[in-house]
């Protein structure tokens, strides 16, 4: 930290302008005027926004920034023997398969891995298959170092960039699967959080309703798929519409078509939309999870319809949905034939389970591990069939991000949105019934601009009082628990910005309004 902040502690400029470059880079790339949260805060390192039980990872730091990033193909991918010190980003990924299939895509952030191609090979893949361990951040790789001995070879028979990064903050699931599909970040393509205005208008979830209006550009996948002339099989198998971005518009987008789109839904049920994308009939109610649940179920020892205490079918937080998972993106890469022939089909794999165990169970739990080691097994399975059966692909395997880790250790305080809320509001004397914010996310506020106007309150005020809240204002009355004793003046944020104001927080950075174009993802 390089800029102390100076004289008025909040002020909110200075304030951020004190923030470490690389997050101030972070938080300007994730932002978009009108779509994003009008405030947006960074805590104060620990700090993290969630519950005391229930992690979120909204911030720019780089224990959720820093992710996994392995290309492996042994016809096309070098064997690097040991992962790459070097920088590298999620955006990389967007040029890395333009190359590798030949299509000139459309300019954008990221740049061609290089040391990760073979040089002088002909041709094209037959398949390239992305697949993303939704959490599972480097930090979590580290913490179960044994729990994925699959991906370790990959690492040493392909090319391992071991500094990857998601590049843009919010580090959520939806603005990083469109990082990774765009090749761009959310001030470009759109998508700034999991939740987000639509246009200064309503907050609304991202992507809502399996549709893509919101992402403003086009994918890897929606051009390449154009340059075939439509002769590319394109698939994504998910959890939701938050992973969208990284497949692209389908039919949504002029000259596209109806790509393969199954998200999981209740046990059975996998999910698309008919007005944009094509789900398989023969998926829609696809058997096999019961199978997959019970052995699950008896691998704790007990056969009693759990596994280590929790039900298997209501969330996707264990192995069993996993298992059930791959059998799902093997068997429409079998009955739509990725990899048959010449043309460069691209399948797009999100495996959520680790990320959902992460917000319930925290990273260091025995439900991780296992969890971890099922998607290992899964990636293992999965690449086993491509050496088999289509022989000249690419795998990519990356993370939209890492997970927070337990605050038992790292003694963060949980920054809860409600909390800050109610503190503005006494703050600024705002009655009974009113509120200066009309939504929250992990990333900040989102302001009710009528009521601050009618109070005569501005963003800047607002963003200053939250500088200087502190961790007794967001415990309220009573003791704090033990292990934050004596710790009731600390600040909670580290910054909190308007918006709008980023421009000038640049600017006492970089000397520019912009950061510099060259900045490292
Ligand atoms: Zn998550």
């Amino acid at each position: 930290m390089r800029r102390p902040a100076r004289r008025r502690a909040n002020d909110p400029v200075q304030q951020a302008c004190a923030l470490d470059d690389e997050l101030l880079v972070r938080l300007w790339r994730g932002s978009f005027k009108g779509r994003s949260e009008e405030l947006l805060w960074v805590p104060r390192y620990p700090n993290y926004h969630g519950g005391f039980y229930t992690p979120g990872h909204a911030g720019p730091w780089d224990y959720l920034q820093n992710v996994p990033l392995v290309l492996y193909g042994p016809k096309r991918i070098r064997a690097s023997g040991a992962p790459l010190d070097r920088p590298a980003g999620i955006v990389d990924v967007y040029p890395t398969i333009g190359r590798l299939t030949r299509v000139d895509l459309a300019p954008r952030a990221g740049h061609v891995l290089r040391p990760a191609l073979k040089p002088k090979v002909p041709g094209r893949p037959k398949l390239v298959v992305v697949v993303v361990w939704d959490g599972v951040g480097r930090n979590v790789l580290e913490r179960w170092p044994n729990a994925w001995p699959t991906l370790r070879r990959l690492e040493a028979r392909g090319t391992s960039f071991l500094d990857a990064m998601v590049g843009s903050s919010p580090s959520n699931t939806p603005p990083v699967h469109a990082n990774l599909g765009t090749g761009t970040y959310p001030r470009i393509h759109g998508v700034t959080g999991i939740k987000q205005r639509v246009e200064f208008g309503d907050v609304v979830f991202a992507l809502d309703g399996r549709e893509t209006s919101t992402l403003r550009v086009s994918t890897f996948a929606d051009q390449i798929d154009q340059a075939f002339g439509g002769a590319s099989e394109v698939g994504l198998v998910g959890f939701s519409s938050w992973q969208l971005g990284m497949l692209g518009h389908g039919a949504g987008w002029p000259g596209g078509d109806a790509d393969d789109l199954a998200l999981l839904g209740d046990p059975g049920r996998v999910m698309g939309n008919g007005s944009y994308y094509d789900t398989p009939s023969y998926l829609k109610e696809f058997p096999g999870f019961e199978a997959h649940a019970d052995a699950v179920d008896r691998s704790d020892g007990k056969a009693d319809g759990r596994w280590r205490g929790h039900p298997v079918g209501e969330d996707h937080d264990n192995p069993a949905w996993v298992r059930y998972e791959n059998d799902v993106a093997l068997t429409l890469v079998q009955q739509e034939g990725y990899g048959a022939d010449d043309v460069t089909d691209i399948l797009l794999v999100n495996y959520k389970m680790l990320d959902v165990v992460g917000h319930k169970y925290w990273i260091d739990s025995l439900e991780a591990r296992d969890v971890l080691r099922a998607q290992d097994n899964a990636l293992a399975q999965l690449v086993g069939h491509l050496k088999r059966k289509v022989r000249d692909f690419v795998v990519v395997v990356t993370a939209d991000h890492g997970h927070t880790p337990p605050r038992t250790e790292t003694g963060g305080w949980p920054v809860l949105a409600t909390d800050a809320t109610a503190y503005l509001n006494k703050h600024f004397d705002v009655p009974k019934g009113r509120s200066l914010v009309e939504d929250s996310s992990g990333a900040g506020l989102f302001l009710d601009v009528d009521v601050a106007k009618r109070l005569g309150v501005t963003q800047r005020e607002m963003a200053g009082a939250l500088n200087l809240y502190t961790i007794r204002q967001s415990a309220g009355k009573g003791r704090l628990p033990p292990m934050y004793e004596g710790r009731d003046r600390e600040r909670v944020f580290a910054a909190v910005i308007p918006r709008r104001l980023l421009p000038q927080v640049m600017k006492c950075a970089f000397g520019a309004r912009r950061p510099p174009a060259d900045f490292p993802a």
